[in-house]
This record gives structure tokens, C-alpha cells and sequence, in this order.
């Protein structure tokens, strides 16, 4: 017969200087009692042997070490019971004696005999998250936390720690209590939250100081994520940039940011296209930054999200100049540029000892109708090139880098839409390239990787693999 499905109730309970009884000496009460002395609990263990190494744990506790057989005397006045010896008819007399007796019990490797499981927690200071499988997979329950565990960012314990000593001062200072929940929100989410991330700790504190004596204008007060989107693949973002994009009231977006990235956005949060339309220009670069202006100064959390990395080739430092002599907060956060993107998708190391000591990132960016390089320091030995904007002045870098010295079958790779779903890589040299590329239409954007790196593409492609290319 089936047995029915149980019910659990996640409680956290106030621990420290309770009764536990754990009966069992082996690798399985090892664990209980560490989480148990974790939590405070004033801990009894009765075993017929004990592991030297729990031995010692409870030694150093000053636990009660029992080694006696089990009776059902030993459950006088606990709080919970475990048991967790190798007998299963132990165990289960046990948990007939707890239930009789009404004190919570936890047999191990029997989760139907269950009043309580112990949950997997990701802790940050006085923060728990538990998470519970409800005894049908524990692994599982440890993958997840582990997956939570990598997107709590480590300073909220702290954060935890900081506005706990001000809450009663806030609760005097506005007594309105939706007020309060705005207040607490902007601090947790705002400048505050960010020094405290960033280990900033005093600044924080002085911070929250001035918001609390001025709630009204914590409240109003806004801040500008430069974040950077990578290349494509939304696995890129860094954990930063994932929070942050969540957290967004506004959006600043350009062509190069992914559909998959965009689709992270919150979808109650305003999005606003700020790049090139076919014929229209894009919006004028003083246009995007008093946008920026403008919307943190409406105390929103504007995120201006850039393909790539801000830094690179991305006018990221022209944008938050405004912010600076506005005395907005931001930050900045970096996203793995189009080069490294590409370079890891396509197999091809931008630098290798047998091939290259050294890379360049450079822009081929027209300049009334040339490219205006300085060609001879590009061809050097050993040396990768990356050409971002490059497509359209391809024929002139393939010719002119022959022309100062470059080998004309030197390999050179064009990769469309790197790391996305519809990557293409084309491997000519510099020689046939442009014939190679002359019936192929290029998708937007692309990347030129030139050295002899680009030889070893053949050998560590790995991406273009079993997805149907
Ligand atoms: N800040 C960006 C670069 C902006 S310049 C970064 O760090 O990546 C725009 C150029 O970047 C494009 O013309 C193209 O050369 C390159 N690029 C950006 N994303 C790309 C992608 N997914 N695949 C290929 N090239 C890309």
C-alpha cells in the first residue's frame, strides 16, 4: 500500500539552550549533532560506540557522551529526539516512544517515520534560507541550496546585521507603516545595500544615517546600473549583473543586447530603446545620458545595459561622466566583451605559447572612408588582433595588414553573433577572406579574429557541435 504523502511546515525554531537527544554513533548522527550544536541545542548523545571524530565534536561541546543501549528513559525532557543508529527496530521503538510522548522525532533514512527533516540552509549572518525535499531526495535539496548559495550575494548577512540595529529607530521615525515598508525597500535595494556589497561597510553606515534622518528623500532617491550584457549568452551575465537587471524600474537598452538577456528584465519595468534604427540614427550620446539623468533623478533604478563590456568600445565612460557631475550614485559592472565571448565560442584561444604572447583589441571602425590604423604595430609576431566593427572594412585590413608585412595566408576567422543560439564562424586567411565571405550574408554583429591562433579552431570548436550547424 501506498503510503500517503506527508506535510511539512517550515518552522524556525529558537534553538539555543534547548534539550536534543540523538541516539546513534555513527557518520549519520556525526551530521545531526553538528547541525544541532550549530543551532545551540544542549545535546545528549547515547550510542553502544561512539566515532572517535563525533567523539571529539561532543567533547568539545561538553555534550553529554552516553554509551549505554538506548531506553526509553533517555527522551526525559527533550525537546526533539533523532535517531539515528544502524537498527532499524531501534529506531522505530524510538519514534513509537516520541509519538506516544508527543516530542518531535527524526529517524534517519525514514522519512515517513519523520515528525521534522533537516532542511539544507544557505545562511548569510542571521539570514537562513532552508530549503526541504521533504525527505524524498537530500541531494536534491543540496543542489538547490547550492544554486541559491551562489545568488545570495555574501554581504546580505551583513546588510541583515546593519538595518537590524535601526529598526527600532526607524519605527520611531515613521510610524506610517506602508511608509516604512517604502523606506526599508529603497535602503535594502538601493545605495545602501550596494556599499554594504561592496565592502564598503562605513560608508554604508553613514549612508543609512542620512536616510534615516531624511526618509522622504531615501525614498525619492535614485541610482544607474552600467551594466555589462556579454556577448549574447545570457550565462554570461555575471551574478551581479542577473541581480541587478532584476531589480531595474527602468531600462536602457541597446541592438547588441540579447533577446534572452532582455527577457530577464522584471516585466512590470519600463524598457527603453536608446540604439540605432535601420535609416534613424541612434539616439544621440547626450540624449542617453539625460535620460540616465532624468529617470535616477525620479528615484528610479535605472539599469543602462551595453553588449559586452561597458569599457570596451562602449562609450561607457561618456555616460557616467554625467552621472559623476550630477551626484547620482552608480556602479559599474563588467560583462565579458564581444572578444573573449567569440574567442571561447569559436575554439580559439586569443593567446597560446606556441602561437601568440600577446592580443589586441581594435576598432575597424570606418573613418571617412578608411581605416585608420597604425598598421605597422599591428603586424608584429605573435600577436592576435580582434577587430570589433570590422565587417564593413574588412577588404581594407586584409589588404593593408599585408601590405606592412603580414603573411597573406595568415588564418583569419569572422564570427557572426558570437555565442548565441545562431553563431557562425567563417575560416579563410587574410588572402581569401573577402571571396570567401563575397555569397555569404554576415548576420550582425561580427567579430574578426586575425593570428595564427585562429589555427586552432579546427581542433577546439566545440560549440557549433550537435547543435544541427
Ligand atoms: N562593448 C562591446 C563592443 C561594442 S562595439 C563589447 O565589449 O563587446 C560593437 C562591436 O562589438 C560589433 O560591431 C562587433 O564587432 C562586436 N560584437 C559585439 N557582440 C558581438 C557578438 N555577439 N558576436 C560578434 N561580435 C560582436
Amino acid at each position: 500500500m501506498k503510503k500517503s504523502e506527508k506535510k511539512f511546515l517550515p518552522l524556525f525554531h529558537q534553538s539555543e539552550g534547548k534539550k536534543a537527544l540523538v541516539v546513534g554513533g555513527g557518520a549519520v548522527a556525526f551530521r545531526r549533532c553538528r547541525i544541532l550544536l550549530d543551532a545551540g541545542f544542549v545535546l545528549t548523545v547515547v550510542a553502544l560506540a561512539f566515532d572517535p571524530v563525533l567523539k571529539a565534536m561532543l567533547e568539545k561541546h561538553n555534550a553529554a557522551i552516553k554509551q549505554k543501549a538506548y531506553e526509553p528513559d533517555d527522551i526525559d525532557n527533550q525537546y526533539l529526539v533523532v535517531a539515528a543508529t544502524d537498527d532499524v527496530a531501534v529506531n522505530q521503538a524510538i519514534a513509537n516512544v516520541c509519538k506516544k510522548r508527543n516530542i518531535p522525532v527524526n529517524v534517519a533514512d525514514n522519512a515517513h517515520a519523520c515528525d521534522f527533516v533537516f532542511s539544507s540552509v544557505v545562511e548569510r549572518g542571521p539570514l537562513k534560507i532552508a530549503v526541504s525535499a521533504g525527505g524524498k531526495s537530500p541531494v536534491l535539496a543540496r543542489l538547490l541550496k547550492h544554486l541559491i548559495n551562489g545568488l545570495v550575494p555574501s554581504g546580505y548577512g551583513e546588510l541583515a546585521g546593519l538595518v537590524g540595529e535601526y529598526r527600532q529607530k526607524v519605527r520611531r521615525a515613521i510610524p506610517d507603516e506602508k511608509q516604512r515598508i517604502a523606506f526599508w525597500e529603497s535602503v535594502l535595494q538601493g545605495a545602501v545595500a550596494e556599499a554594504v556589497f561592496s565592502g564598503k561597510k562605513a560608508e554604508a553606515q553613514s549612508l543609512l544615517e542620512k536616510a534615516v534622518e531624511n526618509p522622504e528623500k531615501t525614498i525619492g532617491a535614485g541610482e544607474v546600473y552600467l551594466i555589462g550584457a556579454g556577448p549574447g549568452d545570457p550565462g554570461l551575465l555575471t551574478l551581479r549583473a542577473f541581480r541587478l537587471i532584476q531589480q531595474a524600474d527602468v531600462v536602457l537598452y541597446d541592438r547588441l543586447v540579447s533577446d534572452e538577456v532582455m527577457s530577464l528584465i522584471r516585466p512590470d519595468a519600463e524598457k527603453i530603446y536608446v540604439g540605432k534604427r535601420r535609416a534613424n540614427h541612434a539616439v544621440p550620446q547626450d540624449d542617453i545620458n539625460r535620460l540616465l539623468v532624468q529617470h535616477a533623478k525620479q528615484g528610479k533604478r535605472v539599469a543602462r545595459l551595453k553588449g559586452g563590456d561597458p569599457f570596451v568600445f562602449g562609450r561607457g565612460g561618456e555616460e557616467i561622466e554625467e552621472l559623476s557631475s550630477e551626484s547620482i550614485p552608480f556602479q559599474v559592472i563588467p560583462g565579458i566583451t564581444a572578444a573573449n565571448g567569440c574567442a571561447a565560442y569559436a575554439g580559439i584561444p586569443l593567446t597560446h605559447r606556441d602561437h601568440a604572447q600577446s592580443v589586441r583589441f581594435v576598432t575597424g571602425q570606418l573613418k571617412d572612408g578608411t581605416v585608420d590604423l597604425d598598421w605597422k604595430t599591428l603586424v608584429q609576431p605573435g600577436q592576435t588582433l580582434v577587430f570589433y566593427m570590422g565587417l564593413k572594412g574588412l577588404p581594407i585590413i586584409a589588404r593593408e595588414l599585408v601590405l606592412h608585412g603580414a603573411d597573406k595566408k595568415l588564418p583569419i576567422a569572422l564570427i557572426e553573433k558570437g555565442t548565441t543560439m545562431d553563431q557562425q564562424v567563417h575560416i579563410a586567411t587574410l588572402e581569401t577572406i573577402v571571396d570567401v565571405l563575397e555569397n555569404a550574408s554576415v548576420k550582425s554583429p561580427s567579430l574578426l579574429i586575425v593570428g595564427s591562433v585562429v589555427s586552432l579552431h579546427g581542433k577546439l570548436q566545440w560549440f557549433d557541435k550537435g547543435r544541427g550547424h
